[in-house]
């Protein structure tokens, strides 16, 4: 993935184009589609080609590689053009898009043969028929099967904030309001493609992290189209209603966000409406808050390098339909904050693991079924073709044949499937409509039906009498064609070949030496002569023009009739895009919980005992990821315990990790994060048992120096991540610190760490776990109450090291960091160096224990000794205070200044 690419609010259409009296008409076009559309590059029909002409063709040609050239003048100057054949669109269009542009697509609207009709120099006429940006695609060719496509936009009102979601290729829409510290993290949890920020937001400095933080390219909009009144207006134009109490009792923010989706949706889509379920609301206090830096760290969906391999969703995911990888990711990516909520899909991942053959019987029903959810939305928007009809007829099939596959369970009044279950076996009951549309499709759907509608071919014989009748003609006539051929060949004693072009229709091919005698023939000759080539002649005869203008009728008509079929079924399937979403989602959610359910068979995995409390208890946790990259290597992974408190009651808040490197405090600390991930999203997790108190806020911070994959391994980074979690953890959030303070010289670097971890202790409360190479911190146990130490063990064995990645009680005694060293291929002579010196620095600082003994803070503000500063410290110790005139106090005070400066 690209950097984000952030859009000024206006790009540059060259002030010079405009159309004039010497303009072309064509190019009078142009412009004009081109004022309307400024920020997007424009592809402009011209017959087999677009073409891309001033800025457009010098962006797009470095952009994708294309070759640039001229066409014609403007104002006495060469027009830059550049040109991509229609066939190859979509693959220029994906690039385009990937790197971030918005590209409009002007087409013509009329067949030429039309416009000739108005005249010999009539245009034809053309117009915006979309605009694809890097969030409103819905194409499978640009999309990402496995991930949703999402737009957002972004609005603040009242000191408040809001975020509105699209996912136009299923037809789905989100509005959260949160507190302005907490949009990053409710922006990120959607992993939006686009976002929308009014242009006034979109300058402003503190916005930028959590904008940037989005991964999505950031479109700047006039201010205006986030007045509340306008968007109001609208967001109910959108979903044709006169008011939008129905759908929630909306904050101000939120109307100004979805207003900005409506505005986006108006001008990309053409006027064209999409088929939009009513906004889903939720505060942000129904999410687990992740923040940009945690998911980064903790790899949820993404590592950090972009990839989905290797991420934690990509090891669980064990889905077997795109919708169902999409509801996966969705889920992971948004955990739940409700016990309730987890609890129920808990419950529905628990039923299907223990029902190993109906949870095989889903999947192999499952497996069968297409993408309902994206072709459902391409046919409402006009952009579907016969194969995404078959996909719903298929997603229709499949869920007839998954009620009858749940009816008995459905039957069994002890252990009946849970709520979620049921009321996804609810969404797919086929109504009568539904049931209709499938009949109709099955009866009148080829099997496997061609991607565009244009050439037609997809209409079973049988469906429509009419429509056969023509097909026979067409089809009977070319058998007399075929016909016709021998009986010419006979006839005239010349071998002539039937053949068809676009222009002649069907004619008589012969060699011209073949030819010559039928030439010179009278006009009595049945062979009419057509056209004469370099080596060859064409001919008709007028049984063979009578035959071509029946073929290409009843073609036409056949064609005429496929289109009206394709239409009607496509305006019942927009009709019905409501309960066929529901449908698709039910499918997918089905799909999310069996997949759930699978991995936790494969792996062990445990149901989470999710509750109120401010408890955090794993038995043998395990990280899921490392776990799988480990065993891979035929090693053993090391599970780990690990208990906190919020509320410390006899288990520590706080842990301090140390050990050597290496050693699994990094792996130690993300697994446990990991688990929270898991068990909020209602996933089972990899352990013995745990049991948790429900998360707020989830924070994981890894410290500078190790921070070298972000690229962006500054000190004043981890400083500010770390203000934020100082700023907002509460009581109930969990945090995990890997080396924080690293980033500085060693004792800023301590103290920065020290006064972290007491903050997070003392004022935050919030369970943590801190891992460090600052050994001094350890002390913290002593003289904070629910602090405990963990180290991660290693053994020296014959001078070698041994990681046990073992989480045990107690402190690390030492580093390592000579063995870690000689781990990792040092040479020998410099390692024995190293050893050598470290027994010299060890044996002083025996002697200097002194150090040890001080407080810390102490030890690093303690100035030097000087003699100076005993004689300044014996004038002020003989100061009585109380003892001295105004005069005199005035008069020690320039003492005791002097003596300071000497
Ligand atoms: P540290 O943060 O202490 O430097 P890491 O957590 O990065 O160490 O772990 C280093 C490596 O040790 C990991 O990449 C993994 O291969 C292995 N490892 C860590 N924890 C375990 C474990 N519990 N069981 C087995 N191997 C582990």
């Amino acid at each position: 993935m690209n950097a984000p690419i952030a859009h000024p609010p206006q790009a540059d259409l060259k002030p010079d184009a405009k159309a004039d009296s010497g303009t072309t008409p064509v190019m009078a076009q142009f412009l004009a589609a081109k004022a309307d559309q400024p920020d997007a590059i424009l592809f402009f029909r011209m017959g087999d080609f677009y073409e891309l002409f001033f800025d457009d063709a010098v962006k797009a040609a470095a952009a994708l590689g294309i070759t640039l050239t001229k066409r014609g003048k403007h104002h006495g100057e060469d027009i830059p053009m550049a040109g991509v054949p229609v066939h190859a669109l979509d693959g220029y269009l994906a690039r385009l898009i990937r790197m971030g542009f918005k590209v409009a697509i002007c087409e013509q609207l009329e067949a030429p043969a039309e416009a000739k009709k108005r005249g010999h120099k009539a245009v034809v006429h053309r117009g915006v028929v979309r605009v694809v940006t890097p969030g409103t695609l819905t194409e499978d060719s640009l999309l990402d099967a496995r991930g949703a496509n999402r737009l957002a936009a972004v609005a603040i009102r009242k000191g408040r904030a809001a975020v509105a979601v699209v996912e136009l290729s299923a037809g789905a829409v989100d509005s959260v309001a949160c507190d302005l510290g907490d949009l990053g993290a409710a922006l990120a949890a959607f992993r939006p493609s686009e976002v929308l920020v009014p242009d006034r937001l979109f300058s402003d400095e503190t916005l930028k992290g959590a904008l940037d933080g989005s991964g999505g390219v950031v479109q700047a909009m006039p201010q205006a189209l986030a007045e509340p009144v306008g968007a109001r207006d609208r967001v109910q134009r959108l979903y044709g209603v006169s008011a939008l109490d129905g759908f929630g009792a909306f904050e101000e923010a939120e109307v100004s966000a979805l207003g900005l989706i409506a505005a986006y949706l108006e001008t990309t889509q053409a006027g064209k409406i999409p088929a939009l379920a009513p906004p889903r609301r939720s505060g942000e206090s129904g999410f687990l808050a992740i923040d940009p830096a945690t998911r980064l760290s903790l790899e949820i969906d993404r590592t950090q390098r972009g990839e989905r391999d290797g991420s934690l969703l990509h090891c669980i995911d064990r889905s077997v339909t795109s919708g169902g990888a999409r509801a996966l990711a969705e889920r992971i990516s948004r955990p739940l904050r409700d016990p309730t909520a987890i609890n129920a899909g808990l419950d529905a991942v628990e039923w299907l693991l223990e029902r190993r053959d109906l949870r095989r019987d889903l999947r192999d029903g499952l497996r069968s079924s297409a993408d309902v959810a994206r072709a459902t939305s391409r046919l409402a928007l006009g952009r579907g073709g016969p194969r995404d009809l078959a996909a719903i007829r298929s997603g229709l099939t499949t869920a007839q044949g998954l009620a009858g596959l749940f009816a008995a369970a459905t039957r069994d009044p002890l252990a009946g499937p849970p709520a979620r279950v049921l009321a996804c076996l609810d969404r797919l009951t086929l109504d009568a409509e539904l049931s209709h549309l499938l009949a109709d499709l099955g009866d009148g759907l080829i099997e496997e039906p061609p991607h565009l509608a244009r050439d037609g071919g997809f209409v079973n014989p049988g469906h429509r009498p009419e429509l056969d009748a023509a097909r026979t003609l067409r089809d009977d006539s070319r058998r007399v064609v075929a016909d016709l051929e021998a009986r010419a060949v006979a006839e005239s004693g010349v071998a002539f070949k039937v053949r068809h072009n676009a222009v002649l229709g069907y004619f008589l091919e012969a060699s011209a030496k073949a030819a010559e005698g039928l030439l010179r023939a009278g006009p009595d000759s049945p062979f009419i002569h057509r056209q004469t080539l370099a080596n060859q002649v064409r001919f008709t005869t007028v049984e063979l023009s009578e035959l071509d203008a029946k073929i290409s009728q009843a073609g036409h008509r056949a064609l005429a009739m496929e289109g009206e079929t394709f239409e009607a079924w496509r305006r019942e399937v927009a009709r019905l895009a409501g309960p066929l979403q529901g449908l698709a989602e039910a499918l997918a959610e089905l799909d999310a919980h069996a997949a759930l359910a699978e991995w936790a068979e494969e792996v062990g995995a445990v149901r989470p005992v999710v509750d109120d409390s401010l408890c955090f208890d794993v038995e043998a946790g395990r990280h899921p990821v490392v776990e799988a990259a480990v065993t891979a290597q035929g090693d053993p992974y090391t599970p780990n315990n690990c208990r906190l408190a919020g509320d410390g009651q006899g288990v520590s808040r706080l842990s301090i990790v140390t050990g050597p490197n290496m050693a699994g405090k990094s792996t130690f600390l993300r697994q446990n994060a990991l688990l929270v991930v898991l068990a909020q999203a209602g996933a089972f997790v990899p352990a013995r048992a745990m049991r948790l108190g429900v998360v707020d806020r989830l924070f994981s911070r890894v410290g500078a120096g190790d921070d070298l994959a972000r690229g962006r391994s500054t000190f004043m980074m981890e400083m500010v991540e770390t203000a934020a979690i100082l700023t907002q953890a509460t009581p109930h959030s969990f945090v995990v610190l890997d080396e924080i303070g690293r980033g500085t010289a060693t004792y800023d670097g301590l103290a920065i760490a020290w006064a972290t971890a007491e903050a997070l202790h003392e004022t935050n409360r919030a369970r943590t776990l801190f891992a460090t190479h600052y050994h001094e911190l350890a002390r913290l146990e002593e003289r904070l109450d629910h602090v405990c130490n963990l180290s991660m063990k290693a053994r020296e064995w014959n001078g070698d090291l041994v990681f046990l990645h073992e989480a045990a009680p107690g402190a690390a005694d030492r580093s390592y960091g000579v063995q870690v060293a000689k781990l990792a291929g040092v040479p020998s002579a410099v390692v024995g160096r190293a050893r050598e010196v470290l027994e010299r620095l060890e044996s002083e600082k025996a002697a200097a224990a002194r150090l040890d003994d001080l407080p810390l803070f102490a030890a690093v503000a303690e100035p030097a000794p000087t003699p100076m500063s005993s004689a300044l410290d014996d004038a002020v110790a003989a100061i009585d205070p109380d003892e001295l005139t105004p005069r005199e106090a005035l008069e020690a005070l320039y003492r005791l200044k002097n003596l300071a400066k000497a």
